[in-house]
């Protein structure tokens, strides 16, 4: 019995019909797509045997677009036809570019801001575009391999991708023609590839080292089911800065004083031939052509090993650190999966399992893994396999919030949630006769809205008139096992409801993700401190609106002897601090004020009643605003 449990509301499974589906990983530098064959999940080849595509699209004046190692080729010659890593550009908006430009070698038109267009001598391509020319090819591959219409695929994503990230990977999956059965976090596929869904429960590491990018993330399986307990990492990180270190070593001893680009590339090349030769050799000669001469140098598996020791190790404090996330002790681990080319690295391979003192996971080839952990999934969601029903949750990259009174975000859902979840907060009213409440949607990890990213804003009209604090507005907020969003609002006494979608068309960058994480950790403390001084602010709005209005409705008449200018002394304080004064002086002056006014309020509770009891209606002076 499958331990991992699905249930597809709507969807039956038909017994006794096989149908194609595809596990598809559609990576930054490669993609694969693979299938369950005869019960076994393999990769699927092109005509040369070949199992990787490079994620690499070739853009001819003529029209003609060329996919994979044809396309790789043409990038020396013509690279701003040719579309490398566009997977980086996923669900990106141009304000976000500006933050990539310096690695981004493409002419954008920005005519419309939410999704740019790379200007090629073809014309312009969106990155969704692209990346369904990749998905086109994969698909035409597994066509020709199953022999058969394909009728849906699982595609893999970074656990971190937001929102507008899944959202572009499934719109270039339709446009590509593929049914998207589910979109898979990269890391619980992996986990899937070695079959621990139905191995003993524990916690799983999953640590992908690929060409530019180091993921890591913690995994647990619980009562049948797999959720994400943390994600953590480094967006610019990979087996590409291996390359860089000894590029940097070789210019070192080579005594290259001047360096063009060509010089450049073949350093680089050089380097990258090396490392991977160095894989199972314990020395490699490394030559460069200088000039006229050829020069040559040994480089041991020790020096390489000393070279790269600082990067390793910074993969192993973002392994601390989600650790540290998800509450979890080292010696908890069941297992570490090792996914990407670069955990290929001897010395990866023996930090990682003295880090975790425990042997990590090798014998799935570290490219395959993850799209083999996809096909078992497809097989699955496709009703092939009958093993039972299968839930997958993956976790929620940053927390979504609501804005509060003060410019305050209160966390609704906290950052490494497992999804699918529906998480409801019940607000009340903050003034009398709020008849509107303004729901601001945003996701982030720090106390103030302004620091946090706005996702949508919707309100919900037609609460009926009461005094403060009655109402009852329920918020709830639902994200579906894809990590889409959608919020509602009710008011519980009349049912007036309101709902919104949330589909932003500007997505958050990996590296603005990982920013706003750091920022909300080295903010902590002041945020504290914003939060309490907005708070004491909203408490003296309050104070001061109903003091006014009190003293407007009955002042005159109820006020005696210097209460009055005791009273307007204390409120001027109050009002002068609230401005400038910190969260304890505000809240200081509150209380002078509210004890200045011990004696009139009294009077005029008993006045209310009084008035109540001989007719008269006792909120005669409430205002009658709306809040925000
Ligand atoms: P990505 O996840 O970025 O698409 P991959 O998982 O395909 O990348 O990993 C590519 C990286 O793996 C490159 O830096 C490449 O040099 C490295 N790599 C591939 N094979 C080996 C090897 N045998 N030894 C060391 N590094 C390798
Ligand atoms: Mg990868």
């Amino acid at each position: 019995m499958a331990l991992l449990q699905i249930a597809e509301p709507g969807q039956s499974t038909a017994p006794h019909q096989h149908r194609l589906a595809v596990g598809i990983d559609l990576g930054t530098t490669n993609s694969l797509v693979a299938s369950v064959r005869s019960g076994k999940a393999t990769t699927l080849t092109d005509d040369n045997g070949d199992s990787i595509l490079p994620s690499v699209v070739h853009y001819a004046a003529d029209q003609t677009i060329q996919v994979g190692r044809t396309a790789q080729a043409l990038a020396v010659t013509d690279p701003h036809n040719t579309i490398v890593s566009v997977k980086r550009l996923m669900g990106r908006a141009s304000k976000d570019l500006k933050t990539l430009a310096e690695h981004i070698p493409y002419q954008f038109n920005n005519d419309n801001p939410a999704l740019p267009r790379i200007k090629t001598t073809a014309g312009e391509v969106s990155a969704v575009e692209v990346s369904a020319e990749i998905l086109k090819q994969l698909k035409i591959r597994a066509e020709n391999t199953l022999g058969g219409e394909l009728s849906g695929a699982v595609i893999t994503v970074p656990a971190y991708f937001d929102d507008a990230q899944r959202q572009a990977t499934k719109d270039a999956a339709r446009l590509a023609g593929l049914d998207v059965l589910r979109l898979l976090n990269e890391p619980t596929a992996a986990a899937v590839a070695y079959g621990l869904d139905s191995g003993e429960e524990g916690v799983v590491v999953i640590y992908d080292l690929g060409g530019g990018t180091f993921d890591v993330s913690i995994l647990r399986l619980n009562k049948g089911v797999f959720e994400v307990l943390s994600t953590g990492g480094d967006s610019a990180l990979g087996g590409d800065d291996f390359d860089l270190a000894i590029a940097e070593w070789l210019v070192a001893e080579a005594g290259v004083t001047e360096l063009n680009a060509s010089l450049n590339r073949q350093i680089i090349n050089e380097a990258r031939r090396v490392k991977e030769a160095l894989t199972d050799a314990d020395s490699v000669t490394v030559s460069l052509l200088l000039g006229e001469k050829n020069w040559a140098i040994e480089l041991t598996k020790d020096k390489f090993n000393q070279l790269i020791d600082a990067l390793v190790s910074k993969t192993l404090a973002s392994c601390r650190r989600a650790l540290r996330d998800a509450a979890i002790d080292k010696s908890d681990i069941k297992n570490i999966v090792m996914v990407g080319g670069s955990t290929r690295v001897p010395v990866v391979r023996d930090r990682v399992a003295e880090f975790f003192n425990k042997q990590p996971l090798v014998e799935i080839d570290p490219d395959k893994v993850v799209a083999i952990g996809a096909a078992l999934q497809a097989d699955i969601l496709a009703g092939n396999n009958q093993g039972g029903e299968l839930l997958l949750l993956d976790v929620l990259p940053l927390s979504l919030g609501i804005e509060t009174m003060g410019g305050l975000s209160e966390k609704i859902i906290h950052r490494n949630t497992p999804i699918p979840v529906a998480r409801a907060q019940d607000f009340t009213t903050y003034k009398d006769g709020q008849t509107a409440l303004a729901v601001h949607v945003v996701q982030g990890e720090r106390e103030l809205v302004a620091d946090c990213r706005s996702l949508a804003r919707f309100e919900l009209r037609g609460i009926p008139p009461m005094v403060a604090g009655a109402a009852r507005i329920r918020v709830t907020y639902q994200v579906d096992a894809d990590g889409l969003l959608s919020v509602s609002s009710l008011e519980e006494s009349s049912g007036v409801e309101a709902k919104v979608s949330v589909k932003p068309s500007y997505g958050l960058s990996d590296n603005e993700i990982e920013q706003m994480l750091r920022d909300s950790m080295n903010h902590a403390h002041d945020d504290m401190e914003a939060r309490k001084l907005r708070e004491e602010q909203v408490e003296a709005d309050r104070v001061l609106e109903a003091i006014d209005a009190a003293l407007l409705a009955d002042g005159d008449r109820l006020l005696e002897n210097d209460e009055k200018s005791l009273i307007e002394q204390s409120r001027a304080a109050l009002s002068a601090l609230r401005q400038s004064g910190t969260a304890e002086q505000i809240k200081q002056a509150v209380k002078t004020l509210e004890k200045t006014c011990e004696g009139y309020i009294a009077r005029r509770m008993n006045q209310s009643i009084h008035d109540a009891m001989a007719g008269h209606k006792i909120d005669e002076y409430t205002t009658n605003k709306d809040s925000k």
